[in-house]
């Protein structure tokens, strides 16, 4: 059953909004989260109705879980039957790498992303799925943005003292890099044969790398990132990521072949601008790189909660500035995911870093460690109460 509008888009025109939030992906739901809390209005705007799948690998690592305890929602996980990893399998050629995990869990993003908005809207946010947003700039007196909102069958326009763009890849604002990989993934039904609970297979091979794990509910997640050319080269996704597992050694999984792919946008994105004049970008569409080390929903839910207090203050452009700098901050970690993702482009590294690490599994543990460990992004400097 699909989550319902807390209002009308007729109503929510006819207000003038203190802070309004364009996607509801895990960046905006836990902004409108934390604006909510703090008992400023706010209004949660989402082009899809909820719950909706999407192109990812599902994975929440200790980051990710240790933003949700800090605001509350630690129980989220548990309630929704996530599924603890413990380890990741990296496979290039014939060699496999073993690899412990210290934290994480394994949760479709059905059920995350519906659960964030629904955690929003207990605090006190209006929701309002099923919505096309086109920010439409600062109105003349300047104390105003203003925002057309379009549903299938009626438009209008809102008007908000402070905008969030928190509209993922596809953010208006964001341009692809030039040669990064494009994301591709699916939902293939039960094969209980295949990916046992609690681990993440990662395969890599000539075009790309395709990550699968099993969900809650025993489906597997499979998620994917492919160059352009290799994917027309096999003609489509599927192909790819069959020639993938095959030069893998492994199993291809029932369904791969007739399930339904969706696509994204480039991976490796920068944005246009990170702030500016009441508006503050967050999450995916501030900027992104490949996702290899699957940290794209802890660095959108650390965003959000970094955003929340200045979102809550009387407008200053130096609350612009101020944002810039945490974003700086926020961003280090995504410099070594972006090296991971380059060496990985070449499957003479790839197959090398696996031997290596198959023989040795033990080398991998401080970076493991390190990207699971909250100390950086719930600090002083991001997150300000
Ligand atoms: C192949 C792949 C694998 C990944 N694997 C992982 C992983 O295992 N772990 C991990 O942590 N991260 C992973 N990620 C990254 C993760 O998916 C993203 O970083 C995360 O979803 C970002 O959240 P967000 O809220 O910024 O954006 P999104 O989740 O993309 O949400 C944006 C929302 O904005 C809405 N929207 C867009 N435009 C408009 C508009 N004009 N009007 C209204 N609404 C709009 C969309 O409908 C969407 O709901 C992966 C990504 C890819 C592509």
């Amino acid at each position: 059953m699909s989550l319902a509008p807390t209002l009308s888009l007729d109503q929510a025109t006819k207000r003038t909004w203190p802070v309004l939030i364009l996607g509801a992906g895990p960046a905006g739901a836990l902004a409108a989260h934390e604006i909510a809390r703090r008992g400023v209005s706010v209004l949660l705007v989402d082009r899809s109705a909820f719950p909706r799948t999407k192109v990812c690998g599902c994975c929440l690592n200790g980051v990710a879980l240790a933003v949700l305890a800090a605001v509350g929602l630690e129980s989220l996980t548990t309630h929704l039957h996530a599924i603890p990893l413990h380890e990741v399998l990296l496979h290039a050629g014939r060699h496999t790498a073993q690899i412990r995990l210290p934290s994480g869990v394994a949760l479709s993003r059905e059920a995350l992303d519906t659960a964030l908005i629904q955690a929003a809207i207990h605090a006190g946010a209006e929701f309002l799925p099923g919505t096309h947003a086109i920010p439409k700039g600062v109105m003349g007196s300047e104390t105003l943005r203003q925002i057309k909102l379009r549903q299938e069958s009626y438009s209008g326009e809102v008007s908000t003292s402070i905008l969030l763009d928190a509209t993922g890849l596809t953010s208006a604002g964001s341009m692809g890099w030039p040669g990064s990989r494009v994301g591709a993934g699916t939902i293939l039904d039960k094969d209980e044969s295949y990916c046992p609970l609690g681990q993440i297979h990662l395969h890599c091979g000539k075009g790309g790398y395709v990550g699968i794990v099993r969900l809650e509910d025993g489906r597997l997640d499979v998620a994917c990132a492919f160059e352009v050319q290799a994917m027309r080269l096999a003609h489509g996704p599927a192909n790819l990521a069959r020639r993938i597992l095959m030069e893998c050694g492994v199993k291809v999984p029932d369904g791969l072949a007739h399930a339904r792919w969706r696509g994204t946008l480039p991976l490796t994105r920068v944005a246009r601008e990170i702030a500016g004049h009441r508006l503050f970008v967050l999450g995916d569409a501030a900027g992104y790189v490949e996702p290899f080390t699957g940290e794209g929903i802890a660095w959108a839910l650390t965003s959000a909660l970094a955003v929340a207090s200045l979102a809550c203050q009387p407008w200053s452009p130096k609350l612009a500035h101020r944002w810039r700098q945490r974003q700086r901050f926020l961003r280090r970690g995504q410099i070594f995911c972006q090296g991971v993702a380059w060496l990985l482009r070449y499957p003479v590294c790839s197959k090398a870093m696996t031997l290596v690490l198959s023989r040795w599994p033990k080398l991998a543990e401080p970076i493991v460690r390190s990207l699971n460990h909250s100390r950086l992004s719930l600090s002083p400097e991001v997150i300000v109460r």
